[in-house]
């Protein structure tokens, strides 16, 4: 959405009356209904509002980090509520990055105070990632404050997966595995509006099966409702293990040449994804020598260490290992951090930003995409403008902090590793489902969200839908007919039936 049509967007709505719903305070909204309030249309600010008649609660409340956009854009669009703040009752918390929680300490600036129930291990990697979050270093116009985020981080209620919590409304709550994340969760609902229970599955984000680490997402039998992520609705990605040879191959080659392996990673779950890679390989014997593995980054090397205690939380075959006294972060040459300036001999060096953009990865690469023996990995997606997406194209030189590099490293682009599912399969968990009432496709941009919608339509039997921002649908009305016939009452007689008539 541009800025002009979000803007007119919001004019045409609050003139219309729709804007500003007195959330679960009016009579006419006893009715269960939710309301899109973020990641339409586009994959940041998810922000889901869901009123069961009785309360009214979040699913997300993320940033909106899109970049491209001018710095008064963004923080305009964080700012902006389609709801009071005050009217909200709790939040569920699918996982702990950003775009999907990170905007919680504003709305405890705006006045919310309720619980945020999320799994233990969200409540952990939280206590990290929330202080991490730029707005609240930013100069400028900071939306919230370190106070805001110390208040959202002791409202934190941490839940076990798959065990079922009544909250004081009634609600029922539990969380599924996502495998997106180390704590990344679905959350499945369950509540009773009119004398009819309802339930929904809110899928967070979907992990890649291909991930090595964390178990596969679970799935329901069956539900009224899902509301689904769609980052991939229209990509596929590499398979694995030609992935897993490729990386294999370009650090053999590397290392062997003398150079460096730069990899830009994620501090959370993609560094630990490629640590573990690493192990493996080294373990099966599968380069021909010797390099030391340094992970430039003190929070990375923090979120490994919550990862390791969370064992219990991985892929089976991992815990097997595990009990075997095989550990999967620790393996001969890995180091915390590199030695300063120039780094002697074959190596692999992890740091952030995943895109290239901030971080410590931005000095390794200065040093060693001028030289023909190095390589860069990228394992994340590259958006367009990043230095990431440059170098992936070709570009050179390429400017680093106002420094003109050459490129002459080899660049690779290894997609398996993306902590996200594609449509392929998002649709074979979906149809690991009996019933699916409706799926409400969120988190894409329109392309990857109408691409995952038609391939839904091909191949589960399930109705699907692409809510726009802030949609709002009564959820009784998308309840199959003959429901809602059996409550319509008969006519009396012909003579009422005419008087109906005319
Ligand atoms: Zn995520």
């Amino acid at each position: 959405m541009t800025r002009k049509s979000f803007l007119l967007t919001i004019c045409l709505l609050t003139a219309a009356g729709l804007l500003f719903v007195p959330a679960g305070r009016a009579e006419a909204d006893s009715r269960p209904y939710l309301h899109f309030c973020g990641a339409n249309g586009t994959i940041f600010g998810s922000t889901t509002l869901l009123h069961t008649g009785k309360s009214t609660l979040l699913l997300d409340c993320g940033l909106f980090q899109e970049e491209g956009y001018p710095e008064r854009e963004v923080e305009r669009r964080n700012r902006f509520l389609p709801f009071s703040a005050r009217d909200i009752d709790y939040i569920i918390v699918s996982h702990v990055h950003g775009d999907h929680m990170g905007r919680i300490p504003y709305l405890v600036r705006r006045g919310f105070n309720g619980k945020i129930y999320c799994t233990k291990a969200t409540a952990e990697l939280a206590e990290i990632m929330l202080p991490l979050i730029e707005w609240i270093r930013s100069d400028d116009r900071p939306i919230f404050s370190e106070t805001h985020v110390r208040r959202t981080l002791a409202n934190l209620v941490p839940l076990e997966y798959h065990r079922t919590y009544t909250l004081p409304d009634g609600l029922r709550l539990r969380f599924l595995e996502a495998g997106h994340i180390l704590g990344s969760a679905m959350a499945y609902l369950e509540f009773e509006n009119g004398g009819r229970e309802y339930s929904l599955l809110y899928s967070g984000d979907i992990g890649n099966p291909a991930n090595p680490l964390l178990r596969r997402q679970d799935s329901v039998e069956e539900v009224d409702f899902l509301i689904t992520e769609s980052t991939y609705g229209n990509r596929l990605h590499n398979d694995p293990e030609e992935d897993r040879e490729a990386f294999r191959k370009v650090v053999n080659d590397t290392v062997a040449r003398g150079g460096k392996v730069v990899i830009p990673t994620y501090v959370l779950d993609r560094t630990q994804n490629v640590l573990y890679t690493l192990n493996r390989l080294i373990r099966e014997d599968a380069f021909d020598r010797t390099f030391n593995v340094y992970v430039d980054s003190p929070y990375a090397n923090r979120l490994t260490g919550i990862y390791r205690q969370h064992y219990h939380l991985f892929h089976d075959d991992i815990r097997e290992e595990i009990e075997d006294r095989r550990l999967p972060f620790s393996f001969p040459g890995l180091r915390s951090f590199p030695p300063r300036g120039r780094i002697p001999g074959p190596a692999v060096i992890l740091a952030p930003s995943g895109m290239a953009d901030t971080g410590a990865v931005r000095e390794h690469l200065a040093n060693y995409l001028p030289d023909p023996n190095s390589s860069v990995i990228f394992v994340g997606y590259q958006a367009p403008g990043s230095l990431g997406r440059e170098i992936l194209e070709g570009k050179s030189p390429v400017r680093i902090d106002r420094r003109t590099v050459p490129v002459r490293a080899e660049a690779h682009y290894l997609s398996s590793f993306s902590g996200h599912a594609d449509y392929r399969q998002i649709g074979e968990w979906l149809n690991r489902s009996d019933r699916i009432g409706h799926i409400f496709i969120i988190h894409g941009q329109p392309e990857a969200s109408a691409g995952l919608k038609r391939h839904i339509e091909e191949v589960t039997p399930f109705p699907a839908s692409v809510p726009a921002f802030l949609d709002k649908v009564y959820l009784d009305t998308l309840l199959p007919q003959e429901e809602k016939e059996e409550e319509e009452p008969e006519p009396r007689d012909e003579v009422t039936r005419e008087a109906m008539v005319r």
